[in-house]
């Protein structure tokens, strides 16, 4: 049961499927272990999936790691600089209709200290203002529509994620995998020759076999591999995270303001998101099909949508959201859409990815058993799901679909403690080391979101206007994002450096 994942470094991998979490999963792979001979196999006759445009910053490190430079990669995938995001909507609490997420940095050291202080004093019954957005240089800079680079340089590293074109970034790390040695063939698998665990060889249309050391499951939610052939249990997400659909619409660019961050609004059954990109603007709605139709989705989402792209062509997409118990199991790991996914309100799928491989690098290099890694990717999942939850429980919108987010019971155990501890004036502090000190969310990010949308079960509801602190940190806020350029103005020029 706890023998290790592999004796040595697989001197064979084979990697099934070449949407974006195959070829991330192709570069990181060849990149960390170069002797190693990596073969990238995918349908020429199942299309990617074709959305997911909003990363976090994991995808900076995930470039910085490969010694790929940020100009270059964002110009091909015409990407913008995401700073967080803005949640309308949400709540109906007054002057917590909207919040935002911010990515943190080392810009809010104190503002983010008295945010802290702020929120303890409001938990002991002081009406003081707590909306993140006057608390952090991100909420500014997405104000002001800056990108997260300084006209003079900076001796301090920032966080910040992405918008990208997902096609794009698919064709780019492409290249530069096959560039870093990865051997690529267009076949489609039509058969898994198994044993109980492992596979023993795959068949290709072609009627060629393929063997390898390890597999890697990239075939999106179809799991060729992993749910078709090997059947690994799926640990379904859907009793707490009710949608299972969205549709997707591309329209163009209707005014010259390129913003930094994401958008995702509350709609009658679910959210909206609007993401930037050079080029053009990606939408879509994520809803839950039992309470919604994909015409009434699509009808709500157009209505909404600027004139020019009002008769844009829509996709709609059915998700499967969960996670398999076993992501690795004899030689196979499943990354991407057939391991798991949780909806893309924090968009945190590409993260994922890079945990699962990351830590299966580290797994085989520290000699780790399946059962370590398994639960560590688990863990990261599940961690992530509860901040998902977490927006459907504190929610304070009508409507049925709302309500019902609202009185489900069915949230983690921990969910449920930290919520618990936030609303009963207890020592919050010592609860979120207790229950969350491994999330994959910062404290600062809990604090967001409890705070952001007002929720307290005290008779003191949070302050609406800005008192002294709120005051002070704003104006640093303000000041700080006025060291950063205009995103517009950066890609007009191009000047990323
Ligand atoms: C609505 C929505 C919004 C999203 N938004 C975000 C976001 O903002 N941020 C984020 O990080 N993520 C987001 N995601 C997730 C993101 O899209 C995926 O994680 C990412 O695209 C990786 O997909 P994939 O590579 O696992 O699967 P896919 O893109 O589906 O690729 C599957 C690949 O497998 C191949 N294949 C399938 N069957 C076979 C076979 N038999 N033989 C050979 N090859 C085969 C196909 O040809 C294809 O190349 C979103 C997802 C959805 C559904």
């Amino acid at each position: 049961m706890n023998e290790r994942i592999s004796n040595s470094v697989p001197k064979s991998i084979a990697i099934i499927g070449g949407g974006t979490a195959g070829w991330m999963s192709a570069i990181l792979l060849k990149s960390h272990w170069v002797n190693t001979r990596v073969i990238l196999i995918e349908s020429p006759d199942v299309p990617v999936i074709g959305v997911g445009e909003g990363s976090t910053p994991a995808l900076k490190y995930f470039f910085q790691s490969l010694n790929i430079d940020e100009k270059e990669w964002m110009q091909r995938c015409n990407a913008t600089y995401k700073v967080g995001i803005q949640f309308p909507n949400w709540s109906t609490v007054q002057g917590y209709e909207s919040y935002f997420h911010p990515f943190f940095s080392a810009l809010d050291s104190q503002t983010s200290t008295a945010f802290v202080k702020q929120a303890k004093k409001w938990r002991q019954g002081e009406r003081v203002n707590v909306l993140p957005d006057n608390f952090f240089v991100a909420a500014s800079l997405a104000k002001k529509h800056k990108a997260i680079i300084t006209k003079k340089p900076l001796p301090i590293e920032l966080d910040y994620g992405y918008h990208f074109d997902s096609a794009l970034l698919g064709d780019y790390l492409k290249e530069k995998s096959i560039e870093r040695g990865v051997i690529y063939q267009e076949a489609t698998v039509d058969s898994v020759i198994h044993s109980d665990k492992n596979i023993d060889f795959l068949v290709l249309d072609t009627k060629q076999t393929v063997t390898a050391e390890l597999f890697v499951d990239c075939t999106g939610f179809s799991g060729v591999l992993v749910n078709k052939a090997l059947k690994r249990d799926f640990h379904s997400y859907s009793d707490m995270l009710f949608n299972d659909a969205a549709v997707a619409i591309q329209t163009p660019k209707v005014t010259e303001q390129l913003e930094s961050k994401t958008i995702s609004a509350a709609m009658s059954c679910g959210w909206r998101w609007q993401i930037p990109l050079r080029n053009r603007d990606g939408n879509g709605y994520v809803y839950s099909s039992k309470y919604l139709s994909s015409d009434e989705a699509e009808h709500e989402l157009r209505s909404l949508l600027p004139e020019q792209g009002k008769g844009c062509h829509a996709r709609h997409i059915k998700m499967r959201v969960g996670r398999l118990n076993e992501h690795f199991l004899g030689n196979c790991l499943a990354v991407g859409l057939s391991q798991g996914f949780i909806e893309p309100l924090e968009a945190t799928a590409l993260m994922l990815v890079q945990y699962t491989v990351m830590s299966y690098i580290n797994g085989v290099e520290n000699e780790y058993s399946a059962e370590k890694l398994n639960k560590k990717i688990n863990d990261q999942f599940d961690s992530v799901r509860d901040y998902v939850v977490c927006h459907y429980k504190i929610n304070s919108k009508e409507g049925k679909y709302w309500q019902d987010c609202r009185e489900n019971n069915s949230i983690s155990a921990n969910l449920n403690a930290i919520l618990q501890a936030w609303t009963s004036s207890g020592d919050f502090e010592s609860s979120y080391k207790e229950l969350l000190g491994d999330s994959a969310y910062a404290k600062a990010s809990w604090y967001s979101i409890l705070c952001g949308m007002g929720l307290s079960d005290l008779d003191i509801e949070a302050g609406t206007t800005l008192d002294s602190l709120a005051t002070k940190a704003l104006a640093y806020c303000e000041d700080t994002a006025d060291l950063f350029i205009d995103q517009a103005e950066l890609f007009a020029s191009d000047n990323t450096q």
